[in-house]
């Protein structure tokens, strides 16, 4: 059975799952009505990603942090990683595997807030897969695209619904919801506190990767090299049908990102106010 039709019997059977939507979905989908679509499908929960991307985030700096001669290659893009693997396994010893992947870090967390539910990763990328089949498969993650998700919502009839507005992620993190943008562990970690501007790299397309590497290779000064295998990163993954541009990609990921931290930044003022009133009684 493929991904997909692993899916469809998970969904048949009623075993529980958990859909673990990657960042770069405000692409393809709108947000909240697909919580409530993947729930009417049959998912127990829906949870954000970029949850376990904060957690990838976290790792890397500690590497970085604890020592200052730790050089890393990032890990997130699958494809990316094979390549090193195939091409230049001497530097693998570089691959920050010790920082989990976003999806690797959210089914942990999915494993551990929701015993006996098999997470599934719902993304941009084909080789989500292999990462998941050959580098993790203890987690059991079933990784498919937003375009085989289709083929699984109209398997079901499972139509957009407005009535889906008021469903909400059950675990969700604004501040890493730029991940799949080039750059996005850089720009959502604290990366640029602890590293001058010339110690990271931020490199996206295959046809850049190569030299990349060489710079990376002789030039010892770069600790870390934040790397995506598709153009301008995961927001261009195969896995993707849409009509927009990569432009067009970005600001979508980039006005959702926007949108939670102000609701993350207001619900801190009102949570402060709260407890500030509280306090006078
Ligand atoms: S950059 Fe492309 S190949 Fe790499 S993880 Fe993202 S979508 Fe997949």
């Amino acid at each position: 059975m493929n991904e997909p039709e692993i899916l469809i019997d998970l969904l048949e059977k009623k075993q529980p799952v958990v859909a673990m939507l990657a960042p770069s979905f405000p692409i393809v989908y709108q947000y909240p009505h697909i919580a409530g679509k993947l729930k009417r499908l049959g998912f127990a929960y829906v949870v954000e990603v970029s949850a376990g991307a904060k957690n990838t985030n976290s790792a890397a700096i500690e590497i970085l942090k604890n020592d200052p001669k730790a050089r890393i290659i990032t890990s997130p893009c699958a494809s990316f990683v094979r390549m090193i693997r195939t091409k230049h396994p001497h530097l693998k010893q570089f691959l920050g595997f010790a920082a989990d992947s976003p999806m690797v870090a959210t089914a942990r967390i999915v494993n551990e807030k929701y015993p006996g539910h098999r997470a599934i990763f719902i993304g941009p990328c084909n080789a989500k897969k292999l990462e998941a089949n050959e580098d993790y498969p203890e987690l059991e993650i079933v990784s498919v695209t937003y375009k085989q998700m289709k083929d699984v919502f109209d398997h079901f009839q499972i139509q957009d619904e407005p009535n889906d507005k008021n469903t909400k992620f059950d675990i969700e993190e604004a501040n890493t919801r730029l991940y799949p943008i080039s750059g996005g562990l850089a720009q959502s970690s604290l990366v640029k506190d602890l590293l001058a501007d010339d110690e990271i790299e931020v490199v996206s397309g295959w046809q850049n990767c190569e030299q990349a590497l060489k710079r990376f290779e002789t030039n010892e000064r770069i600790r870390l090299l934040d790397i995506l295998f598709c153009d301008g990163g995961c927001i261009n993954g195969p896995g993707i049908d849409s009509p927009l541009n990569t432009d067009q990609r970005r600001e979508k990921v980039i006005e959702f990102w926007k949108k939670g931290t102000e609701m993350t930044f207001f619900t801190t003022i009102k949570q402060m106010l709260a407890g500030l009133s509280k306090s006078k009684i």
